[in-house]
Parts: structure tokens; sequence; C-alpha cells
């Protein structure tokens, strides 16, 4: 039995002329993701990949797990090939059923029942699908006297696509279908040590975006273990988006300057608008067309409506904030998905949290924080913390 993986693709499928570059990136991206593997050839034909391994010891288990996190699919199936005959589809399946069977017989199952779901690409064959499913699932209930058809509730689905070759295989494993990493341009993740801003920059990077970050730091109000944690969350984040470049910006004198000169009802949205500024400025220089931010609407003082007008208009490039309408609980069930949410919790302190006011405004507008961000030198301060950014590749 030839064993091979085959792979779906989502969204890709509806791209019109430019459709080639998709598919050539996602092979890229396939192959860098399965790189420890073992040799294998991956090509592609209609809404298909086909992973064929060129080595004995291909590892199949760790490329599966793999392919299941790669974005572009929608999901993989371990299968196996044979030539579209149909006696050799009929011996494969006895086979493949035979080692169904046995793994359940393992597990104290006596009775099975089942049914065959065909596709048939190749239209030379002599068969239609109904035709073929129905003749391999007479042939497997003559072969298996412990093996009923059951349409409705089977305990498994053979299914059987017959194309140049044929392909069985009974088992579908979700991927996240979005967009191949490195096809949709790069954005600027702001990247705080919270549960939110992680899993925006995997949802950005889903669609296709690759990711830089930047992070705020004020040592020594904020620790050099919150900063190891952003490290380890950029990292994670970077297993999905083809890497990250973090960039840490020293900003302990911009919060000091705000503490010390401005109402302290709106440092908090004076500090998001400073942070804004540098984080575009970073954007630029890394080639970067967007911010990304893990607000949502209402979830604390500064994400009101009133606060992301005020902070919006410290930016002059677009700010995506993909958990905009998403409530903490189905925020978090995405960070336990990617597997960000253990690093998240670790109860370092942030430097938003160290300089949090008491009585934050909710309803900043948008004069009253412009005069006051004239009571300290933004400009210079930001410079300076700009130019003080250390870069780690992550
Ligand atoms: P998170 O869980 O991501 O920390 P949060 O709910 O704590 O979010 P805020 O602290 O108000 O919310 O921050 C809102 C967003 O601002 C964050 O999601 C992140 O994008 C950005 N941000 C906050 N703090 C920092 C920081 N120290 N460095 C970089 N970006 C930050
Ligand atoms: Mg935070």
């Amino acid at each position: 039995m030839e064993k091979v993986i085959l792979a779906r693709i989502g969204e890709i499928a509806l791209k019109g002329l430019n459709r080639s570059v998709f598919e050539q990136r996602l092979a890229r991206n396939m192959r860098a993701a399965l790189s420890d593997c073992g040799a294998c050839h991956i090509r592609w034909s209609q809404s298909r990949y086909y992973v064929e391994p060129e080595t004995e010891n291909f590892d199949f288990e760790t490329a599966l797990e793999r392919l299941s996190g790669v974005f572009g699919l929608v999901s993989v199936s371990p299968a196996y090939a044979t030539r579209s005959e149909y006696s050799d589809i009929s011996t494969l399946a006895k086979e493949v059923v035979r080692n169904i069977l046995d793994g359940g017989s393992k597990a104290g199952k006596t009775e099975f029942t089942f049914k065959i779901e065909t596709k048939r690409g190749l239209k030379t064959f002599p068969m239609t699908s109904p035709e073929i499913s129905s003749e391999i699932g007479g042939d497997l209930v003559e072969t298996f006297e412990n093996l009923h058809v059951d349409v409705n509730h089977p305990d498994f689905i053979l299914y059987i696509e017959v194309r140049e070759a044929a392909y069985l295989y009974s088992e579908i494993i979700e991927a996240p279908g979005g967009m191949p990493t490195g096809t949709n341009g790069k954005a600027c993740l702001l990247i705080s040590g919270g549960i939110d801003s992680p899993v925006a920059g995997y949802m950005i990077a889903k669609r296709g975006v690759s990711l830089c970050a930047v992070h705020f730091y004020s040592y020594p109000y904020t620790s050099e273990r919150a900063k190891d944690k952003v490290v380890e969350l950029a990292r994670i984040v970077g297993r999905y988006s083809g890497g990250i470049k973090l960039l840490v910006v020293p900003f302990t004198e911009v919060q000091l300057a705000i503490d010390s000169n401005c109402r302290e009802e709106l440092s908090t949205v004076l500090m998001r608008r400073s942070m804004m500024r540098i984080a575009e400025r970073a954007a630029r220089k890394n080639g970067c067309s967007a911010l990304v931010t893990g607000e949502s609407v209402g979830q604390v003082a500064s994400q009101t409506m009133q606060a992301l007008y005020c902070t919006d208009n410290a930016a002059d490039m677009p700010v995506f904030r993909p958990l905009i309408g998403m409530d903490k609980m189905e925020v978090v069930a995405v960070a336990r998905r990617i597997g960000t949410f253990e690093t998240s919790i670790l109860p370092y302190e942030d430097c938003c949290t160290v300089f949090t006011p008491k009585h934050p405004k909710t309803r900043p507008s948008l004069n009253e924080v412009l005069e006051e961000e004239k009571k300290a030198d933004f400009a210079g301060l930001e410079d300076t913390a700009f130019r003080g950014i250390e870069v780690i590749h992550c």
C-alpha cells in the first residue's frame, strides 16, 4: 500500500487569475512545515495537494499534525493510493478496512458499520460514483462478516477518490483555513503580555499576513521576566506567521512624563496614542502597511468607542483589530487552541497595568487629549524611545 497525505484548500480555490501565486506559496509553506519529517514530494492539481513520501521513514504522524496548522488548508487526510482500476481499488479497500477493523477489535468492538462515499474525477473510468460505492461495498461485506452497511450512522466512512490514481481514506483532520502566510502583505502587531494581542496576531496571520511585532517595555517598572514572556508569546505566534521580528521599545520615560505632567484620567489614552505613533514608525521602517492590536469594543476604559477614536487618530495607517467583536471567553478559547494561553496568564506585570489610573475617562474627547499632549515633549521622548529599540528575532 502506498501511503500519501491528501490536503484540501479552501478559499484559494475561489481565486481567479492570480490563483497560482497562492498555490505556489502554499506549497512552499507546506514544505517548510514538513522540513524535518523526511523527504517528500508535494504536488497539486485542482483543489488537492498530494504529499508523497520519498523515504521509508517519513514521519506521517508529525506531518499530519504540522499540516493541520498550515493556513490555506481546510483539511488533511492520511490516504492510500493505488491504480485507478476496479480490481486494485477493491484489493486496497479490503486492506484499508482490515486495518480499521483490527484497530476496533483491539478496543473490544465486534460488529462494525460503514458506508462508502466515492468521488470520480476520472471521467474515463467505466463506472459511476454510486456504482463504485455499491460494488466495493458489496466486496467488503462479503469479505468481512462482522461488517454491515449503515448509511445514516456508520462507525466509519470509507472515502474513495478516483482520479489519475485512486485514493482511499477514512479520516479527515480539520485544518485552519485562511490564506497562505506571506500572500497578503505585512502588518505590525502591538504585542503585550496579555491574552488578547497574541490571538489578534494569529488571526491576522491566518489571512496570509506576515508579521513583525512591537512591545513597549517599562524597565524597571516591568521586569526582565515580563519581557521574556512576551518573547515567548511572539515565538508561538511566529510559528504560525513564518517567524516574527520583535522590536522591544524602552517606554519608561514616556510613561513617567505622562504620569507627572498630564491629567491622570487621560493617562491611558495618552499612552496608547504614544504607542501608536512609535509603532507606526517601526511599522514603516519594517515594510508593514498596517498596525494590529488586541482591542475589543468596551473591554476596558481604553477600548470604548470614544477612546478608540482618540487612539486611531494618532496613527496615519490602518489599525486592524481582529478581536473587535469578540467576547473574552471566545478569545480565551482561541488562545488555548493556538497554545498562547498558558504563557499569557503567567503573572508578570505589563507596562499598562503599572501605570493604570484609578478612574480612567471612558469618554475622552480628542480635543482635550490634544490639549494634554502639549504638556510634555512627546516628539522628543518618542524619538529617544524609537532609537533605543532592541531587535529580537523570534
Ligand atoms: P492584552 O490581553 O493583549 O494585553 P488587554 O485586554 O490587556 O490586551 P490593553 O492593555 O488595553 O488590553 O491593550 C490593548 C492592546 O494594546 C493590546 O491588545 C495590544 O495590542 C496593545 N498593547 C497593550 N500593552 C502593550 C505593550 N506593553 N506593548 C505593545 N502593545 C501593547
Ligand atoms: Mg494588556
